[in-house]
């Protein structure tokens, strides 16, 4: 992936994360959940977006929460927002796939 493309990844995926209107509906069915935020589906996102957006988090803890996520998309059966649009487990795919070509390709 070409650094164009990957900034153009970066932009989408900041486009879709500020869909999330931050209710944390859908904190209670992440089966990942033990009582921390970042172990959600807002958590995850709201880690995502601020990597994106500000540098913050290191390459290594924003991967380790996304593929923590078990793709079993019960946040979005809870999610008034964002299940009438993007997903979000369609957003960490996405960023999973951006973090492992900057990896791949550094
Ligand atoms: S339920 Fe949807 S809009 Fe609310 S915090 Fe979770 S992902 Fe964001
Ligand atoms: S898809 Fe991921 S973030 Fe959503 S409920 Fe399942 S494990 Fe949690």
């Amino acid at each position: 992936m070409k650094i164009y493309e990957q900034e153009e990844l970066e932009k989408e995926l900041l486009d879709l994360l500020s869909d999330c209107s931050r209710c944390k509906m859908c904190v209670g069915v992440c089966p990942t959940f033990e009582g921390w935020y970042r172990q959600s589906a807002v958590g995850r996102l709201m880690a995502l977006y601020y990597h994106l957006k500000y540098g913050i988090g290191g390459e290594k803890e924003i991967s380790d929460l996304l593929f923590s996520c078990t793709n079993c998309r019960k946040c979005q059966a809870r999610c008034k927002r964002m299940s009438v649009g993007t997903k979000s487990v369609d957003i960490f795919i996405k960023a999973r796939t951006l973090l492992v070509r900057r990896c791949t390709e550094s």
